[in-house]
């Protein structure tokens, strides 16, 4: 174990860093898992390492369209288990959503692993294992999901989805909050709401929102939710980054 000082100027990138290690190590982050890491890794470097403005009322409307949801869902893949167990264990009690493991590189093993580790967070219950509902239109492996879990639910969370994936939950109707610090990737370009920061500092967001919004009339909440413009949104995150108006800590 290597201990990082707090004071290093990329505490939270190496700590972040360490955390994916491990759950590799654990048999819960595949090794493509690492990959996606080190993308996300130099977007949040382009973004400042912050959650900006736009990225804040996407945080709220997502809560709004959760706390409204008849049946919200949070799919869970080994990255979220590795960098945000018990946030998302949070986020799911805050909106009292379904927790559901679903991976890109699917295997029963990793699946159970990564449904023990929620557990050992928190969670109750944790879908993903019966594999008895479908996505339409993507082949059996990437498709499979619980017919009671993702199949049936009408707001999903997907952190860090993969564009097919966001494409075919889309096309089931489903209102799809997406977490994904590149604004350019298709997966937050198909979402209704697109999050675009680092899914350790937006699902936390996410649920200090649903917090503030407990106590707001579905009505209220339709309102956050459609006065939520997620294509000013995607083009605030490449601004940004084009931009660069923030100080590089390097
Ligand atoms: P596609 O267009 O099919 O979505 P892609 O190029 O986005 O392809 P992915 O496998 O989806 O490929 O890449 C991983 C995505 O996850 C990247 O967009 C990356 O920015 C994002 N990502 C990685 N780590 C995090 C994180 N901690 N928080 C938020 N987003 C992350
Ligand atoms: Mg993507």
């Amino acid at each position: 174990e290597t201990e990082i000082p707090e004071d290093h100027p990329r505490y939270a990138s190496l700590v972040t860093r360490h955390r994916i290690e491990a759950g590799v190590e654990q048999g819960i982050t595949s090794k493509q898992g690492l990959i996606a890491q080190g993308r996300g890794e130099a977007f949040d470097y382009l973004l400042g390492e912050r959650t900006l403005p736009s990225a804040d009322a996407a945080a709220r409307a997502a809560a709004a369209a959760l706390l409204a949801a008849d049946h919200p869902a949070l799919s869970v893949n080994g990255n979220v288990a590795a960098l945000a167990p018990a946030e998302t264990v949070d986020l799911a009690a805050a909106v009292d959503a379904d927790l559901e493991v679903n991976l890109f590189n699917h295997t029963d093993e990793r699946v159970r692993r990564i449904a023990d580790h929620l557990r050992g967070h928190g969670a109750d219950e944790v879908k993903g294992l019966v594999g008895d509902g479908e996505i339409p239109g993507l082949e059996h492996a990437r498709g499979t999901v619980d017919a009671d879990g993702i199949e049936s639910a009408d707001v999903v969370v997907v952190p860090l989805e993969d564009g097919d994936r966001a494409a075919a939950l889309d096309a089931m109707g489903k209102t799809e909050i997406v977490i994904d610090l590149n604004p350019g990737s298709r997966s937050p370009r198909t979402a209704d709401i697109p999050i675009i920061d680092n899914l350790i500092r937006a699902v936390p967001n996410v649920t200090t929102h649903a917090r503030d919004l407990a106590d707001v009339s579905p009505a209220d909440l339709r309102t956050i939710v459609d006065s939520f413009d997620a294509e000013e949104a995607l083009t605030e995150a490449e601004a940004a980054i084009r931009e660069g108006e923030f100080e590089r800590s390097a």
